[in-house]
């Protein structure tokens, strides 16, 4: 190190304190950096690498990016999960000898970035910290920087509860101690893509005691604390925005854990993990950016509390009535600026004044708005309290900012006439001046006699009068100064142009900074009003998610639910409110949903793309409709509330982790089985699938029982086990429903309507001519079947071939040593045996759940011991 230069030196010094980052090391109007960053800055964001001396034996490696360009590539690490430490000169480089000084004045992480394209409008950007008590209950707090708003909880359960939570708040980083349990966070990093980070004090920093007023328990203190902790290390810059922590308990709201949300497509959509095809996407009719936030946070917890509820569908229900007001209530929210973020910016102190006129606008709606409000013959004082006009801040915003300022804080050109006695003497002084030079202009023209003349200006210079060459002559001798001299023209300048221009020139660098003063101060002043804003923000954002649903429930025809203590689930007419919106107009085929207390159960049959997982979470998103508040997409809906909903999804049909093992199929089944209560809702999905016939079938049937015997929650059980439709005998509070089709010559057609009683008829190869399998082979698989099916059955030779087959299934050597025995004597033995063999085979083969590529499978090896007699 000794034999570095000082400046590398510094470099390392600092460099040392932020290991897990990318150093921006500040040299003149770049970020540099050297050694291990710059070979891999290098890579990721595709910049040179050179190379520089350092002192050292080799040459250090070092790449950099433009000062003004920076954001850009900042935006491109953290989107990547990287952090960048920014570390500025912190002293004048004129005023100092040697190295500058410089310190980092930031850590930009993916939890904390404020400014970036990544960040999008309408999502919460929460940096969650995690913490693990001996008692193996975990304390949670989570705060999204940019609005201030900060959550925290305990987590009695499990840890899955843990992992479920942190993906439904969607951190993009987490902050742990270094003693957090490594396999934790690794459980946590398979599910989604988060940076962890590193903290260890835990008690609350001074200056934030108001943050923890209400915070009772000590857990949820640490918590907030690991959380202020590392804010505070990584920020180095005011956070007065924070708002006082909200306490949350997880059973207040509906729990749906993560496997759950992600097949429901509640925010996103399993393929692409975009919100569009979500039901967030189908419900986003939120106006404000702060609405839209607001709306995802109410997807993700649905309530349980049906006063609560009732009151959302109320006012719901007045603002579809109240068609104008709300068509009102839209237009003046499309004028709202986003509170909340723009309270953080203030609190940061980067707003600029633009940001400031867009504040008084945005404030000067609430009066209006408010108003609207108050005409809807509804009670809504929680939202009304909340709607603070901020009027004194309206007016001081008023009077002190012109229609259009500046972009730039540092030029001027932002205040208005009027606001400051100071600023407005100068602006006479500037206005004076120039109206000096206009009539001084006007006076030499007349007594010079020369119309040409006129008076310029320019930086290097300043004020001169300037003749063009032809007029020279008429110039009265010694009249002006002379001071440049251009190809046709002269430029003079006289004593009392120079005493104007001193106090022009004076003016207007005295407005600059004055009017910047002024602007700090006003920021100052705004901040005051921080925390009114975000109360001001949550009512806006409250009303824009409430007319959002009203907007959608009239828009598609929604209907008010009604709930009962019954258990009961009474739905006319449900769609699945997602698949309707992309099908044309009146595709979507309704259908009912009945269950009690006698009808717990509902196992569903019928072909591959019939309608069976859509009708299962049609009733899934139906309730998490009706307990968001919203209207649900039914003719008629009665429902019980819900406390959990689980759905599951087979392994053969689980296209989203990739890891469709049967082992995690049983995980998450027995996760539902576990945590299910009869005020549950469960969705199985063709669980079972991801194993052999006869082990699957045997697990789901005992699952059957289990929740019917055990849990009594309401279930939705699709199957391709045929056998199991058998089980409404024993179990009385099952029924068999099944997806109606019918043949229309001789092709199938779905009609995607629910019937009670079991499907009885296999359709496996009209779902493989859909699939589009080549004609020979689907016309082949008919005659076969028709054969199979005109045969008369005979019980011994059933067995007998069954025994074959078995025996060519299991061994490969089988069939070896079954070729190698006398080949003449057993010619035509072995030509009937494969040919039994092949039609056992056929006759076995579950067409209705044989997926395409299974069928195509079964028909080579059906082949293939035809093929043995040739
Ligand atoms: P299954 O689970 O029985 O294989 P799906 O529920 O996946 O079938 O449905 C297959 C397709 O059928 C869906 O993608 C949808 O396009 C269509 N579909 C399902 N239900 C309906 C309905 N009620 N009305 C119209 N089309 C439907
Ligand atoms: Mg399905």
């Amino acid at each position: 190190m000794a034999s570095y230069t000082p400046m590398i030196q510094q470099y390392l010094r600092v460099k040392a304190d932020y290991q897990d980052a990318f150093l921006f090391f500040r040299l003149g109007d770049f970020y540099e950096m050297f050694f291990e960053d710059a070979i891999k800055a290098s890579q990721v964001l595709e910049i040179t690498l050179t190379s520089r001396d350092g002192g050292g034996k080799e040459r250090i490696p070092m790449c950099g990016v433009p000062y003004h360009s920076a954001p850009n590539y900042i935006d491109q690490l953290i989107e990547k999960g990287f952090k960048v430490a920014i570390c500025e000169q912190v002293e004048d480089p004129k005023q100092t000898k040697g190295v500058v000084k410089r310190e980092v004045v930031q850590l930009i992480t993916p939890g904390t970035v404020m400014e970036t394209k990544g960040l999008s409008d309408k999502q919460n950007n929460f940096l969650t910290s995690i913490t693990h008590f001996e008692d193996e209950t975990f304390g949670l707090a989570y705060a999204d920087l940019s609005t201030g708003e900060l959550h925290t909880t305990v987590i009695n359960g499990p840890v899955q509860q843990l992992v479920n939570e942190v993906y439904s708040i969607g951190a993009k980083e987490i902050v742990v101690s270094e003693k957090f349990p490594p396999d934790l966070v690794q459980m946590i990093k398979e599910r989604m893509v988060t940076t962890c980070s590193y903290e260890e004090v835990t008690d609350i920093p001074m200056e934030f005691d108001q943050i923890v007023k209400n915070l009772e328990q000590e857990k949820l203190q640490m918590s907030v604390g690991r959380l202020l902790h590392y804010l505070k290390k990584t920020q180095k810059r005011s956070l007065d925005h924070l708002q006082p922590a909200r306490f949350f308990e997880l059973d207040q709201s509906m729990k749906i854990d993560l496997f759950s949300k992600r097949n429901l497509e509640l925010t996103e959509t399993i393929r692409s993990k975009g919100k569009k095809g979500s039901l967030l996407w189908l419900l986003d009719q939120t106006v404000t950016a702060m609405g839209g936030r607001l709306l995802k946070q109410w997807v993700d917890r649905p309530l349980i509390n049906p006063a609560l509820i009732e009151q959302r569908h109320d006012m719901v229900e007045t603002l579809i009535n109240e068609y104008f007001t709300r068509q009102e209530i839209r237009e003046l929210l499309k004028e709202v600026y986003d509170l909340e973020r723009l309270a953080g910016r203030v609190a940061f102190g980067n707003v600029n004044a633009r940001d400031l006129v867009q504040l008084r606008k945005s404030l000067s709606q609430i009066p209006h708005l408010k108003a609207m409000v108050e005409k809807l013959p509804i009670e809504n004082a929680s939202i009304l309290d909340n709607m603070d006009e901020c009027e004194e801040l309206t007016t001081l915003l008023h009077d002190s900012l012109i229609e259009q300022p500046s972009l730039s804080v540092k030029e001027g050109n932002m205040m208005k006439d009027g606001f400051h006695e100071e600023l407005d003497k100068y602006r006479d002084a500037r206005r004076n001046g120039k109206t000096w030079i206009a009539e001084l202009e006007k006076r030499e023209r007349d007594l010079t006699g020369i119309r040409s003349l006129k008076i310029g200006y320019n930086r290097i210079f300043g004020y001169y009068i300037e003749i063009t060459k032809a007029n020279i002559s008429s110039l009265p001798e010694g009249r002006y100064e002379r001071k440049q001299t251009l190809a046709n023209a002269e430029r003079y300048i006289t004593e009392e142009l120079k005493e104007k221009e001193t106090l022009i020139l004076e003016a207007e660098e005295k407005i600059v900074a004055l009017e910047y003063e002024l602007f700090l101060k006003l920021r100052e002043e705004v901040k005051v009003y921080i925390p009114r804003l975000q109360k001001l923000a949550k009512a806006v954002s409250e009303i824009d998610v409430l007319q959002c649903f009203a907007t959608i429930s009239e828009d598609r025809y929604y209907t008010r639910p009604s709930f009962n203590d019954e258990r009961k689930v009474y739905i006319t007419e449900g769609r699945h409110p997602v698949v309707e919106k992309v099908m044309d107009a009146n595709e979507y085929v309704p259908n009912d949903t009945w269950m009690d207390k006698e009808n717990e159960m509902l196992l569903i049959t019928g072909p591959n793309m019939s309608g069976k997982s859509t009708y299962m979470r049609q009733v899934a998103l139906t309730a998490i409709l009706a307990q968001i508040g919203c209207f649900v997409p039914a003719k008629e809906a009665s429902l019980p509330i819900f406390d959990q909903i689980f759905t599951r999804i087979g392994a053969a049909d689980d296209l989203i982790s990739g890891q469709s093992t049967f082992m995690v199929e049983m995980l998450e089944a027995r996760n539902a089985i576990v945590y299910a209560t009869q005020n549950s809702l469960i969705l199985f999905d063709e669980i079972g699938r991801g194993t052999s016939t006869y082990d699957g079938m045997a697990l789901a049937q005992a699952l059957i029982e289990y929740i019917h015997d055990k849990i009594g929650a309401k279930t939705l059980f699709s199957t391709h086990y045929h056998e199991l439709t058998s089980l409404d005998e024993e179990l009385k509070k099952l029924k068999n429903i099944h997806v109606s089709v019918v043949e229309q010559n001789g092709k199938v057609v779905f009609l995607h309507k629910m019937k009670e009683g079991p499907a009885d008829k296999s359709y496996g190869i009209h779902v493989a001519e859909l699939a589009e399998l080549p004609k020979e082979l689907i016309t082949r698989a008919q005659i076969i079947l028709e054969k199979l099916e005109s045969q008369p059955k005979s019980e011994p030779v059933e067995v007998a071939a069954t025994k074959e087959v078995q025996s060519i299934d299991q061994d490969p050597l089988a069939q070896l040593s079954f070729f190698a025995e006398d080949k003449d004597k057993k010619q035509v033995d072995k030509q009937s045996k494969s040919e039994k063999a092949a039609l056992e085979k056929l006759k076995k083969l579950e067409l209705l759940e044989t997926t395409p590529l299974e069928a195509l499978n079964k028909l080579y090896e059906i082949q293939k011991l035809l093929k043995v007699k040739s």
